[in-house]
């Protein structure tokens, strides 16, 4: 049999467990374009009442739903503030210019960590020369910021700041459920700051689609719209809406499971020389590491990995991105950090020309 090769490159790799195809493949469905999918009802409201909003939409990824959310707050000519490593600018192709026609101002946080002070002077004011100020969005876990938890009192000030000078907010919260299980704060004390959150299942809770977008009843009904516009209204979707809510049932708790294993791997790599983690610590299921050129590029180091039978990512010229998830297991992350250790201390031997991999 070959070696099972051991992918850490995201938490999007997983496959649907045999109890999620069961519940798929017995999925009540109905047309929800015509809005009578029940399973996709059954989905929107759990993620509402989990959220604490009013309403929510499924919709197939978690870039549609982040610029559904942008598109709800915003008119063309309007500006979103936004940290400068967050998904929404670096990783959905300008999406809110291309389809929305919406300017954005990016500040540069640490780990994807934003300050208030920083953002008090960027409301424009009422001048017929400039763009309207419209918007907030944060990110939590940070992508970029190797899976940092936005600290609460942080994003409770930005916000209430946001709020009292008229924004509105937006979270991208594809990984807001590692931030929950991670900090013990409910999704709903997370959510609450927020005007419209972005919830995806298809990262580490392991379903094989889908997000969701909630918020108020008169902003859901509007991203409805905006769904269609963007051609994401589905049909039959319950079929895949069955496999979020199991994931909801069944794979929140268990990310505690894929933080245990990514600290492993962080521990490794701080012993490892040649390597050193981003960020003072691991968070979650992201880790993020430097690779010494001695060792080779990060293209480099990660095809090294891969010919022992690792794959990693290479997300910058010296950086690489290890991410835990469903897949891979106590034991997998273990030889991980084995193969890691004995890559790095083999002598620089394997010469691509590749360049670094795209990151999503
Ligand atoms: C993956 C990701 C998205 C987008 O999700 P897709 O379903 O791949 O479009 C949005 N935000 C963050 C932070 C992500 O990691």
């Amino acid at each position: 049999m070959p070696k099972r090769v051991l992918d850490f490159r995201s938490d999007t790799v997983t496959r649907p467990t045999p109890g999620m195809r069961k519940a798929m493949a017995e999925a009540a469905v109905g047309d929800d374009v015509f809005d009578e999918d029940p399973s996709v009802h059954a989905l929107q409201e759990r993620v509402a009442d989990l959220l604490g909003k009013e309403a929510a939409v499924f919709v197939p990824s978690g870039s549609m739903s982040n610029q559904i959310g942008v598109r709800v707050h915003c008119d063309p000519g309007d500006e979103f503030i936004c940290e400068s490593g967050c998904h929404i600018y670096n990783y959905e192709q300008g999406a809110y210019a291309q389809l929305s026609g919406l300017a954005t101002r990016t500040v540069d946080g640490v780990c994807g960590v934003l300050q208030l002070e920083q953002l008090t002077g960027l409301i424009r004011a009422d001048n017929e020369h400039l763009c309207r100020t419209r918007l907030v969005c944060l990110e939590n876990t940070h992508n970029r910021g190797a899976g940092k938890i936005q600290p609460y009192d942080v994003v409770e000030s930005i916000c209430d700041w946001a709020h009292a000078n008229g924004l509105r907010t937006h979270l991208d919260g594809a990984r807001l459920f590692n931030a929950v299980v991670a900090s013990g704060i409910s999704a709903r004390d997370w959510a609450q700051h927020f005007d419209t959150v972005s919830v995806c299942f298809s990262k580490g809770l392991g379903a094989p689609v889908g997000s969701a977008l909630a918020g108020s009843k008169e902003h859901i009904k509007k991203a409805r719209r905006v769904r269609k516009l963007f051609g994401g209204g589905m049909r039959q979707a319950g079929i895949i809406a069955a496999g979020a809510l199991y994931a909801l049932d069944h794979h929140i708790e268990r990310l505690a499971e894929d933080h245990a294993n990514a600290q492993k791997l962080g521990d490794a790599v701080g012993s490892i020389p040649g390597l050193k983690l981003i960020g003072e610590a691991v968070d979650t299921n992201l880790v993020i590491f430097h690779v010494e050129p001695k060792l080779g590029t990060a293209a480099e180091f990660c095809e090294k990995l891969k010919a022992a039978g690792l794959l990693m990512l290479a997300i910058g010229a010296q950086q690489v991105r290890a991410v835990t998830h469903l897949d891979v297991d106590e034991a997998d992350t273990a030889r991980a950090c084995e193969i890691l250790g004995e890559v790095a201390a083999a002598a620089p031997g394997v010469k691509v020309t590749a360049g670094a991999d795209v990151h999503y």
